[in-house]
Protein backbone atom coordinates (compact mmCIF):
# COMPACT_ATOMS: atom_id res chain seq x y z
CA UNK A 1 0.00 0.00 0.00
CA UNK A 2 0.97 3.40 -0.22
CA UNK A 3 2.13 6.07 2.40
CA UNK A 4 0.01 9.19 2.45
CA UNK A 5 1.17 12.25 4.32
CA UNK A 6 -1.55 14.30 5.72
CA UNK A 7 -0.82 17.70 6.39
CA UNK A 8 -0.85 18.44 10.11
CA UNK A 9 -0.64 22.88 10.37
CA UNK A 10 -3.96 23.25 11.24
CA UNK A 11 -7.83 21.80 10.65
CA UNK A 12 -9.49 18.67 9.89
CA UNK A 13 -6.61 16.24 10.67
CA UNK A 14 -6.98 13.15 12.65
CA UNK A 15 -10.59 12.52 10.54
CA UNK A 16 -8.24 12.21 7.60
CA UNK A 17 -5.96 10.68 8.99
CA UNK A 18 -8.50 7.82 10.43
CA UNK A 19 -10.29 6.82 7.49
CA UNK A 20 -6.99 6.64 5.24
CA UNK A 21 -5.49 3.83 8.01
CA UNK A 22 -8.81 1.96 8.00
CA UNK A 23 -8.09 1.72 4.18
CA UNK A 24 -5.18 0.36 4.96
CA UNK A 25 -2.81 3.30 4.02
CA UNK A 26 0.38 4.28 6.07
CA UNK A 27 -0.19 7.54 7.50
CA UNK A 28 2.06 10.36 8.19
CA UNK A 29 1.27 13.29 9.43
CA UNK A 30 3.09 16.41 7.77
CA UNK A 31 4.54 19.49 9.70
CA UNK A 32 7.44 20.30 8.07
CA UNK A 33 9.61 19.84 4.70
CA UNK A 34 11.58 16.52 5.48
CA UNK A 35 8.17 14.84 6.54
CA UNK A 36 7.44 14.88 2.93
CA UNK A 37 9.98 12.20 2.12
CA UNK A 38 9.44 8.89 1.32
CA UNK A 39 5.25 9.85 0.96
CA UNK A 40 2.89 8.77 -2.22
CA UNK A 41 0.26 11.44 -1.87
CA UNK A 42 -0.43 14.42 0.20
CA UNK A 43 -3.87 15.28 2.03
CA UNK A 44 -4.89 18.66 2.31
CA UNK A 45 -7.43 19.33 5.11
CA UNK A 46 -10.16 21.55 5.34
CA UNK A 47 -9.45 24.24 7.96
CA UNK A 48 -8.59 27.86 7.80
CA UNK A 49 -7.15 28.74 3.94
CA UNK A 50 -5.59 31.61 4.88
CA UNK A 51 -4.01 30.82 7.87
CA UNK A 52 -2.89 27.48 6.13
CA UNK A 53 -1.34 28.69 2.92
CA UNK A 54 0.94 31.19 5.34
CA UNK A 55 2.17 28.11 7.31
CA UNK A 56 2.92 26.30 4.78
CA UNK A 57 5.38 28.86 3.17
CA UNK A 58 6.51 29.60 6.56
CA UNK A 59 7.76 25.43 6.81
CA UNK A 60 9.13 25.37 3.56
CA UNK A 61 6.48 22.81 2.21
CA UNK A 62 5.13 24.90 -0.42
CA UNK A 63 7.44 24.49 -2.95
CA UNK A 64 7.39 20.63 -3.10
CA UNK A 65 4.24 20.16 -3.02
CA UNK A 66 3.88 22.96 -6.01
CA UNK A 67 6.43 21.07 -8.11
CA UNK A 68 4.04 18.43 -9.06
CA UNK A 69 5.92 14.95 -8.07
CA UNK A 70 3.10 14.74 -5.40
CA UNK A 71 -0.65 12.97 -6.17
CA UNK A 72 -2.58 16.22 -3.64
CA UNK A 73 -6.05 15.34 -2.31
CA UNK A 74 -7.25 18.72 -1.04
CA UNK A 75 -10.96 19.42 0.78
CA UNK A 76 -12.29 22.89 1.13
CA UNK A 77 -9.68 24.34 2.38
CA UNK A 78 -7.09 22.78 0.87
CA UNK A 79 -9.61 22.54 -2.51
CA UNK A 80 -8.63 26.77 -2.01
CA UNK A 81 -5.08 26.35 -1.90
CA UNK A 82 -4.87 24.20 -4.97
CA UNK A 83 -6.90 26.77 -6.93
CA UNK A 84 -4.59 29.21 -9.34
CA UNK A 85 -7.63 31.72 -8.69
CA UNK A 86 -9.50 32.81 -5.28
CA UNK A 87 -12.30 35.56 -6.40
CA UNK A 88 -10.99 38.44 -4.82
CA UNK A 89 -7.95 37.17 -2.59
CA UNK A 90 -4.38 37.71 -2.84
CA UNK A 91 -4.02 34.61 0.02
CA UNK A 92 -0.64 32.40 -0.42
CA UNK A 93 -1.66 29.18 -2.24
CA UNK A 94 -0.07 26.26 -4.15
CA UNK A 95 -2.33 27.06 -7.29
CA UNK A 96 -1.76 23.60 -9.02
CA UNK A 97 -4.82 23.09 -10.37
CA UNK A 98 -6.63 24.96 -13.34
CA UNK A 99 -9.88 26.25 -11.22
CA UNK A 100 -10.79 29.33 -10.17
CA UNK A 101 -12.92 29.19 -6.73
CA UNK A 102 -15.24 31.43 -4.48
CA UNK A 103 -14.67 30.78 -0.66
CA UNK A 104 -17.46 30.66 1.45
CA UNK A 105 -19.61 30.35 -1.62
CA UNK A 106 -22.95 28.97 -0.91
CA UNK A 107 -23.76 32.17 1.61
CA UNK A 108 -24.73 32.49 5.14
CA UNK A 109 -28.13 30.35 4.34
CA UNK A 110 -25.85 27.52 3.64
CA UNK A 111 -23.01 27.87 6.24
CA UNK A 112 -23.36 24.47 7.37
CA UNK A 113 -24.77 22.00 5.31
CA UNK A 114 -25.25 17.89 4.12
CA UNK A 115 -26.30 17.19 0.50
CA UNK A 116 -26.01 14.28 -2.27
CA UNK A 117 -23.20 14.74 -4.49
CA UNK A 118 -24.11 14.40 -8.63
CA UNK A 119 -22.09 12.69 -11.03
CA UNK A 120 -19.50 11.40 -8.63
CA UNK A 121 -17.17 8.75 -9.65
CA UNK A 122 -18.31 6.13 -7.06
CA UNK A 123 -20.62 2.29 -7.68
CA UNK A 124 -24.06 2.71 -5.62
CA UNK A 125 -25.21 5.20 -3.50
CA UNK A 126 -25.00 8.78 -4.22
CA UNK A 127 -21.75 10.40 -2.38
CA UNK A 128 -23.29 13.01 0.45
CA UNK A 129 -21.08 15.44 1.37
CA UNK A 130 -20.59 17.92 4.40
CA UNK A 131 -20.13 21.26 3.57
CA UNK A 132 -18.77 23.79 6.25
CA UNK A 133 -18.24 27.34 5.25
CA UNK A 134 -17.34 25.57 1.66
CA UNK A 135 -16.18 27.01 -1.58
CA UNK A 136 -17.35 26.03 -4.79
CA UNK A 137 -15.62 26.39 -8.19
CA UNK A 138 -16.35 29.15 -10.40
CA UNK A 139 -13.92 28.15 -13.70
CA UNK A 140 -12.45 25.58 -14.83
CA UNK A 141 -9.64 25.29 -17.33
CA UNK A 142 -7.89 22.90 -19.61
CA UNK A 143 -7.11 19.14 -18.39
CA UNK A 144 -9.80 19.68 -15.18
CA UNK A 145 -12.83 16.83 -15.21
CA UNK A 146 -15.94 18.30 -13.27
CA UNK A 147 -16.66 15.27 -11.03
CA UNK A 148 -19.68 16.16 -8.85
CA UNK A 149 -21.83 18.99 -8.45
CA UNK A 150 -24.46 20.14 -5.99
CA UNK A 151 -26.88 22.89 -6.83
CA UNK A 152 -24.96 22.73 -10.29
CA UNK A 153 -22.09 24.19 -8.68
CA UNK A 154 -19.13 22.58 -9.48
CA UNK A 155 -17.84 21.11 -6.22
CA UNK A 156 -15.12 17.73 -6.84
CA UNK A 157 -12.62 18.47 -9.57
CA UNK A 158 -9.65 16.36 -10.95
CA UNK A 159 -6.95 17.49 -12.90
CA UNK A 160 -4.32 14.73 -13.18
CA UNK A 161 -2.60 13.67 -10.17
CA UNK A 162 -4.89 16.59 -8.41
CA UNK A 163 -8.19 15.80 -6.33
CA UNK A 164 -10.08 18.61 -4.94
CA UNK A 165 -13.24 18.84 -2.89
CA UNK A 166 -15.40 21.47 -1.81
CA UNK A 167 -16.72 19.19 0.95
CA UNK A 168 -15.02 17.38 3.70
CA UNK A 169 -15.67 13.59 3.19
CA UNK A 170 -13.60 12.95 6.37
CA UNK A 171 -16.26 13.61 8.58
CA UNK A 172 -18.79 10.72 7.37
CA UNK A 173 -18.14 6.94 7.51
CA UNK A 174 -18.57 6.76 3.95
CA UNK A 175 -14.75 6.49 2.51
CA UNK A 176 -15.11 6.27 -1.06
CA UNK A 177 -13.73 9.37 -1.96
CA UNK A 178 -10.64 8.59 -0.36
CA UNK A 179 -10.32 5.28 -1.57
CA UNK A 180 -11.50 6.75 -5.22
CA UNK A 181 -7.96 9.13 -4.56
CA UNK A 182 -5.88 6.01 -3.46
CA UNK A 183 -6.67 3.72 -5.78
CA UNK A 184 -7.28 5.54 -9.15
CA UNK A 185 -4.75 8.54 -8.72
CA UNK A 186 -1.93 7.50 -5.74
CA UNK A 187 -1.76 3.41 -6.45
CA UNK A 188 -1.39 4.87 -10.77
CA UNK A 189 1.71 7.16 -10.39
CA UNK A 190 4.38 6.41 -12.29
CA UNK A 191 6.41 5.23 -9.70
CA UNK A 192 3.61 2.58 -7.59
CA UNK A 193 1.95 1.62 -10.63
N1 LIG B 1 -14.06 28.90 4.70
C1 LIG B 1 -12.75 28.32 4.86
C2 LIG B 1 -11.73 29.08 4.03
O1 LIG B 1 -12.11 29.88 3.24
C3 LIG B 1 -12.77 26.86 4.48
C4 LIG B 1 -13.66 26.11 5.40
C5 LIG B 1 -13.33 24.67 5.57
O2 LIG B 1 -12.22 24.21 5.23
N2 LIG B 1 -14.24 23.95 6.16
O3 LIG B 1 -10.57 28.87 4.19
Amino acid sequence: MATIGVLALQGAVREHARVLTSLGADVRLIKRRDDLDGIDGVVLPGGESTTIGMLLEEYEIAPRLRSGELPIFGTCAGMILMADEIDGSDQPRLGVMRIGVRRNAFGRQRESFEEAIGGAPVAGEPLRGVFIRAPYVTDVGPGVEVLGRVDGKIVLCRQGQFLAASFHPELTDDRRLHRYFLEEIVLRAPHLA
